[in-house]
């Protein structure tokens, strides 16, 4: 850092517990709330946001182990270095899980810290244009009926959404039936003309994914997200090879190595941006991706990742996550629902989202 560049002078993390509108579940897991971490980061009089969505213990791990790294002693100007001396900090607390969550959140406010302080759009400063980000409907929870599923479906399609994503892999892969009727009830709605993705979240052991997978591509399916669990590489590969839909999977990746472990054995990489490190881990694994030829799809936090989304060469899709969408409604500024299927980065400094401090007061915990 030169004599002449803004020092870091605050890293503050707070944690804020929502609850779901109505019960929700996947394949594997049931919550009734979603907790964000939101980082604030301070330099030279302007503040940059970022945040993950992580238990709030993320929030302690900020305080003790990351801000003290960066306070006095990194420039806003020089994210990439910033999140460098945070992972060579975190040697035996361990780099993935928790800890990287709270990493990506101080690496996304730091970045947008720099940006505010340039003065340009984030996008810009990754070296692009804001080009839209296309976007597709993700949800249709296993908890959800009938109806409640077919309400949320049409209300994307409604928006001009191009694609949809619902839950499958009931309690653990054992209601096959019931999965594969909410796939045929999701097409008969959405129509032949929207994609039908589906997520699994690891539910299924290898004959399960594959004979399912089997009915998924007679229905159209285009997409089989985490048909077995992501430690099973073996079985994704095997699926890829098997099955004509994209196998996908990469949510967990918590740096370049998991990427490269995981990127060969999938059609597409699923990459999370408040879990993998960050914009400065999201660049070094969109390149790794590309060098194997393969595609990279953003996992949530939409409006957070549009503006690195939007400057990555072989992005498919961002996901428009139900919970994430409806939190940063409530306790964030700045954002802009999509348009014809796209979120467009704004044309104002850094990322332009700022949490709404005494909206989200109200569900601070911690
Ligand atoms: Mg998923």
């Amino acid at each position: 850092m030169t004599d002449r560049e803004p020092s870091i002078s605050s890293v503050e993390a707070r944690a804020y517990t929502v609850p779901t509108d109505r019960p929700e579940a996947d394949g594997t897991l049931v919550w009734d709330a979603t907790t964000m971490v939101a980082v604030e980061v301070r330099a030279a009089g302007e503040v940059g946001t970022g945040w993950t969505y992580a238990p709030a213990a993320a929030a302690r791990v900020v305080a003790d182990l990351l801000a003290p790294v960066l306070v006095g002693h990194h420039s806003p100007l020089a994210p990439a270095d910033a999140q460098a001396a945070l992972v060579r900090a975190v040697r035996n607390a361990g780099r993935g899980g928790l800890v990287g969550m709270a990493i990506s959140a101080v690496d996304i406010a730091v970045w947008d810290l720099g940006a505010r302080l340039l003065g340009v759009p984030l996008t810009r400063w990754f070296g692009s244009a804001a080009r839209p980000v296309p976007v597709y409907g993700s949800g249709g929870f296993t908890t959800y009926d009938d109806d409640q599923l077919a309400m949320e479906l049409e209300g994307w399609v409604t928006r001009g959404l191009r694609a949809v994503k619902i839950k499958i892999g009931e309690s653990w892969g054992t209601r096959g039936d019931r999965d594969l009727h909410r796939v045929e009830l999701a097409r008969s709605v959405v129509g032949d003309d929207v994609g039908l993705f589906v997520d699994a979240n690891g539910a299924y052991d290898l004959g399960r994914a594959r004979r399912v997978g089997r009915r998924l591509d007679e229905l159209g399916v285009r997409w089989f997200e985490e048909p077995v669990s992501s430690e099973d590489l073996r079985g994704l590969a095997l699926l890829r090879d098997t099955l004509d839909l994209d196998v996908a999977a990469g949510e967990y990746t918590h740096d370049l190595a998991y990427a490269q472990r995981m990127a060969p054995v999938v059609d597409c990489l699923q990459v999370d941006v408040t879990r993998c490190g960050g914009y400065t881990e999201w660049r070094r694994i969109a390149a790794a991706a590309a060098a194997l030829g393969v595609d990279v799809s953003a996992h949530c936090a939409p409006y957070l990742t549009a503006p690195v989304a939007a400057a990555t060469p072989g992005l498919r899709h961002l996901e428009w996550f139900h919970d994430q969408v409806r939190i940063v409604r409530e306790l964030v500024d700045g954002y802009a629902a999509p348009i014809d299927g796209a979120l467009r980065p704004a044309d104002v400094p850094g990322h332009g989202l700022r949490l709404r401090g005494e909206r989200a007061a109200e569900y601070r915990v911690g």
